[in-house]
């Protein structure tokens, strides 16, 4: 038996008695993780609930899986996003690093990542490739919270000019920094500070931030803010940001 397998019902609600899997969660389900008649597995809705359900038939070569929900008692409250709540606003970088970002902003339990195009970025905006990018990374999103334990999902946002995103994350986001390897108030007592969240992050491309993008942030209330004495890749510094805020702020900090 197959112990503990994690799936997003993205089509139908945890109370319908049987759920249909979509083909790409049926085929990770069947072929990859083997599953099979019977199988207990959990399913959780994306918004922070889930139940438990067994594996109730396996069909079309298996590409179709249907689960079987157990009705005892209501659906349960499930692990969530990080009490940090962080937003990353990551620099769009070469090849599969912003799935990486995603990923790994998942498992460390931040709220949302959204993609911004930096004037250093490599890759730059082209409206059709963006929507279709910001769909793969909410598949990427959605598989690192089946294989984390979470019951909600980190939301991809669409992407978005630096001078676009810093506006808008401004609306609504009080305490904002700008990771800085050239220097700023160490984060870990920017973070230490605040009583609580959401933060916001922004970090540069592979060649790092402008001298004007630095600026456009410092006027949009970003504080420059320091990782350390060493220069990280941009695909781990939010990553160490979310972990630095789940100690320093989040569900990590001792009260
Ligand atoms: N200017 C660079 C490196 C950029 S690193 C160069 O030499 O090419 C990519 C991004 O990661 C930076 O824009 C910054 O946002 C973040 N970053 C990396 N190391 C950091 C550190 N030690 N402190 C703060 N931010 C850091």
């Amino acid at each position: 038996m197959v112990a503990r397998i994690r799936v997003l019902a993205r089509r139908a609600p945890l109370e319908s008695s049987e759920i249909a899997l979509d083909s790409a969660v049926s085929h990770h389900v069947a072929r990859v993780l083997r599953a099979r008649e019977g199988d207990a597995v959990v399913v959780f809705d994306g918004e922070g609930f889930e139940r438990d359900a067994r594996v109730a038939s396996v069909r079309d070569e298996r590409r179709s899986v249907v689960v079987r929900v157990a009705f005892d008692g209501p659906a349960r409250r499930g692990v969530v996003a990080d009490r940090a709540g962080v937003h990353a606003l990551q620099g769009l970088a070469k090849g599969d690093k912003l799935e990486r970002v995603v990923r790994a902003c998942a498992e460390l339990g931040a709220a949302a990542v959204w993609p911004v195009e930096c004037e250093r970025s490599v890759s730059k905006l082209d409206a059709s490739r963006a929507e279709a990018q910001r769909l793969h990374l909410e598949s990427v999103s959605a598989s690192a919270s089946e294989q984390c334990g979470r019951a909600d999902l980190l939301r991809v946002e669409p992407l978005r000019s630096v001078g676009a995103a810093l506006a808008r994350v401004s609306e609504t986001i009080a305490h904002r920094c700008v990771a800085d390897e050239a220097g700023g108030v160490s984060v870990a007592s920017w973070l230490a500070a605040l009583d609580e969240g959401p933060v916001a992050l922004l970090v540069g491309p592979e060649g790092g931030l402008t001298d004007e993008e630095r600026l456009l942030a410092r006027n949009a209330g970003f504080v420059s803010v320091s990782l350390g004495p060493r220069i990280l890749r941009t695909e781990h510094a939010a990553a160490a940001f979310c972990a630095m805020a789940s100690a320093l702020l989040g569900d990590l900090r001792q009260r």
